[in-house]
């Protein structure tokens, strides 16, 4: 094991620890869209961590910005009538860029947090409106929506859902490319019991799957026609990786409420939120009434927000957005290259800064760990995708990638395929 002295005592997510506590890869630190390793290695981030690092690494603006906010006000909460002006400045800005009117922000520490909030305000919101029996909430085969209690009642990934016992039982899921069978289940499940609809715009964990042309209009309009609250999920498509600050805008969406993460820090430091349209919060901002009773303990980090405000700004300074719209076709010709492929079944992308190059289940039947050799044989040869599914290899690179690094990603990500093949 290479990670110091005596056993790991450190639990991972999604990990089979009995095979990971001796083996594993220790990052050592990062610049730009390179990581390096205790040896000094580097190794291209072609996931931008997990779908989130759109600004890059090593950053100094952020980590400036977060020191100087430590030295005046480290932490503090906002919890009934205390706040921090970064966390108001932080909300201003964000309410500035949803595509909503007067959008009220609501601050988590991660997406799956901001997952149970739109999904317990969804409920409360119909328990205020006098429509108590609209509890029941719809999402979508293969969507991942965190690991929270709610979240993983509406996991799309059958996987993530198994083994904890009984979840909330008023949860549906749909195609996640067939808008008509959203609009058969509220009709089977009735209009009046349901909360709302959930709906990644790229799914994303579940194999970065754009929609298909024409599915987020409908399912919105769907959600309209029958009084459903319309949730985007945009914890990875937010902040530039779709090309717009809150992950729907190229659809032309305006949802009920959109949940956020990842690029909202670039990762620095841990944060999600929710956006909620006036349609919502009113019930909440303009009637005297119970509070919304929940909220995290470091919704709204004075120190978090000013990470997530440097970060704004580094994003707007050098027009990421715009740098992700055109890097979208480069990223997806470097990974068509290797659609003809033998071992490859389909390469996916096209929208926004995701891509998955799926393998041919013949190829992986019969040997289980082979999708996994590919993923090492890449990282091995100088560069990090994700397996997904158990049988795609994913991509997500920061924003500040270069043409000429999107096709060595896609050369390596061939090499490590061959690779694993002839092994
Ligand atoms: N929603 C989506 C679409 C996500 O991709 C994720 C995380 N990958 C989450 C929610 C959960 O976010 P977190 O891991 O920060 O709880």
């Amino acid at each position: 094991m290479a990670t110091g002295s005596g056993q790991s005592r450190l639990w991972h997510p999604f990990a089979n620890m009995a095979e990971v506590k001796d083996d594993k890869f220790v990052v050592d630190r990062a610049e730009g869209v390179w990581l390096y390793d205790r040896d000094g290695k580097r190794y291209l981030d072609g996931t931008a961590g997990l779908w989130y690092c759109n600004v890059g690494h090593g950053r100094t603006e952020i980590v400036d910005a977060v020191a100087e906010q430590m030295r005046r006000l480290d932490n503090y909460f906002t919890f009934n009538d205390y706040s921090n002006e970064p966390a108001e400045e932080l909300a201003r800005r964000l309410s500035g860029l949803a595509p909503m009117d007067e959008a009220k922000i609501f601050l988590t520490t991660g997406g799956g947090e901001s997952i149970d909030t739109a999904a317990k305000l969804a409920r409360l919101y119909w328990a205020r409106r006098g429509e108590p029996e609209r509890t029941h909430l719809i999402s979508r085969r293969q969507s991942y929506h965190g690991t929270n209690g709610l979240g993983t009642s509406i996991a799309g990934i059958e996987g993530n859902r198994h083994g904890f016992g009984p979840l909330v039982a008023e949860a549906t899921r749909v195609a996640y490319d067939d808008a008509e069978e959203l609009r058969a289940a509220i009709e089977r499940i009735g209009a009046e019991k349901v909360a709302a609809f959930f709906a990644e715009p790229v799914i994303g964990a579940g194999g970065a799957r754009p929609p298909e042309p024409g599915y987020l209009e409908a399912v919105a309009k769907i959600c309209a026609e029958n009084d459903v609250l319309f949730i985007a999920d945009s914890v990875i498509g937010g902040f530039g990786r779709l090309g717009g600050w809150f992950g729907v805008e190229r659809w032309g969406l305006r949802p009920d409420m959109i949940t956020f993460a990842k690029g909202v820090t670039s990762g620095y430091l841990p944060l999600g939120g929710v956006a909620v349209s006036a349609r919502v919060s009113d019930v909440f901002w303009e009637a005297p009434g119970a509070p919304f009773m929940h909220g995290p303990t470091y919704s709204g980090h004075p120190s978090v927000a000013a990470a997530a405000l440097a970060n704004l700004d580094i994003l707007e300074r050098e027009n990421l957005l715009a740098r992700s719209r055109e890097l979208e076709k480069p990223l997806h010709d470097a990974l068509l290259r290797l659609a003809d492929h033998s071992a490859v079944a389909e390469v996916r992308g096209g929208t926004g800064l995701i891509g998955a190059v799926e393998i041919e289940a013949d190829i992986l039947a019969g040997d289980k760990g082979l999708i996994t050799r590919m993923q090492k044989a890449v990282r091995e040869r100088g560069a990090i995708v994700r397996v997904l599914c158990g049988n795609a290899l994913v991509v997500s690179p920061p924003l500040t990638i270069t043409e000429a690094e999107l096709t060595l990603l896609a050369d390596t990500i061939e090499a490590g395929i061959n690779a694993a093949l002839t092994a």
